[in-house]
């Protein structure tokens, strides 16, 4: 080492990572960029500069709901290192091309997910590289997905966002809705007479209903900031930024008619013929609804209240209904 030439040794660590032949993302704490490497940049079309400070989900938010986006948060909240995190249907990610074909095929990605500490901060790295053509990349990305789906934000029966994964994104998006003045929508829809069903068709039949349901209400949801979430047992939720509360319960409405009209048989002992659901509405409130538990209990007494009113139906916050007869 010579210690006359400390910008030598400083600007080593950051050429050798300009070199690497992979994608090299380093994300703080909040899930802000902090390190792009060079082989990022003719993929992406984007420089270190223009993405720095920023959060990774805000450059890319098809991410939102994404495996990617589970094992970032596994990795930056409880330290889970994801070696192959399992493509969800998806080969690309991450909207990369070979460098000069800005209008070609997407590179098909491996990724790997690796936390660390650093003077007391937690980081998360993600290496990307390039599989396309490569005959092993099924079986490799394969290899871990089992692993990942025990520990992850992915719920195991239904495919879709879990629990855990709901809290975080609903307390992400309402932190953000307080900071500007945006809003937020919050559904929270539960099967009618589930009971019912399971007792007449069997858990493995109703294991299936659930995940129909699921994936259907995932379909629904187009922007990539929507998440749809298994809140628990037989109920979903959907975190909708930018949303109002009537624009929410247009959605949920829309929800609600479609999965009525896909004609599942239900249980005769059921409250109606068809497999149906009721849905409670209610959104972001800068005085009244402004943290997570607030919201969901606005959400759940109208979700109650729906059941009351006979089910098959959408109630949003502050709606009168008349309990059915
Ligand atoms: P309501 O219309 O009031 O919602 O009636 P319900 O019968 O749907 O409600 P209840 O809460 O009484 O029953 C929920 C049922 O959902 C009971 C439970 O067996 C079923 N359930 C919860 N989780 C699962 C699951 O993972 N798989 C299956 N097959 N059934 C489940
Ligand atoms: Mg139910
Ligand atoms: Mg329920």
């Amino acid at each position: 080492m010579n210690p006359s030439q400390p910008e030598t040794i400083s600007s080593l660590p950051l050429r050798v990572l300009n070199l690497v032949d992979c994608g090299v993302i380093v994300l703080d704490r909040e899930g802000c960029i902090v390190v792009w490497n060079g082989w990022l940049v003719p993929r992406s079309g984007r420089g270190a500069a223009r993405v720095q400070g920023h959060a990774l989900i805000d450059v890319f938010p098809d991410l939102r709901g994404s495996r990617v986006e589970a094992a970032v948060l596994a990795a930056l909240l409880e330290g889970t290192t994801t070696e192959h995190v399992p493509p969800s249907g998806k080969r690309s990610p991450f909207p990369l091309r070979e460098p000069g074909s800005f209008d070609g095929a997407l590179i098909d990605q491996a990724i790997a997910v690796t936390p660390f500490d650093e003077e007391g901060q937690r980081y998360c790295m993600i290496e990307i590289r390039d599989v396309s053509g490569a005959a092993v990349r099924e079986r490799r990305l394969l290899e871990h997905a089992e692993s990942l789906r025990a520990r992850s934000y992915i719920d195991g029966l239904t495919g879709i966002a879990n629990r855990r994964h709901f809290d975080v994104a609903l307390d992400r998006e309402l932190r953000r809705a307080l900071r500007g003045d945006g809003t937020l929508a919050l559904l929270l829809v539960d099967i009618d007479s589930f009971k019912a069903y399971n007792d007449h068709f069997g858990h493995q039949q109703g294991d299936s209903c659930l995940t129909l349901v699921a994936q259907e209400l995932a379909g629904m949801l187009k922007r990539p900031a929507d998440l749809a979430a298994r809140y628990g047992g037989e109920e979903f939720a959907a975190v909708l930024p930018d949303t109002t509360l009537a624009q929410a319960r247009v959605l949920a409405d829309r929800v609600r008619v479609h999965i009525a009209g896909l004609g599942l048989e239900q249980a005769p002992a059921a409250h109606h013929p068809k497999v149906t659901l009721s849905i409670g509405v209610a959104a972001f409130d800068r005085e009244r609804l402004k943290d997570p538990e607030a919201l969901i209990e606005a959400a759940d007494k109208a979700l109650y209240a729906a059941k009351r009113g006979g089910r098959n139906r959408v109630v949003a916050d502050g709606d009168v209904v008349d309990a059915a007869a």
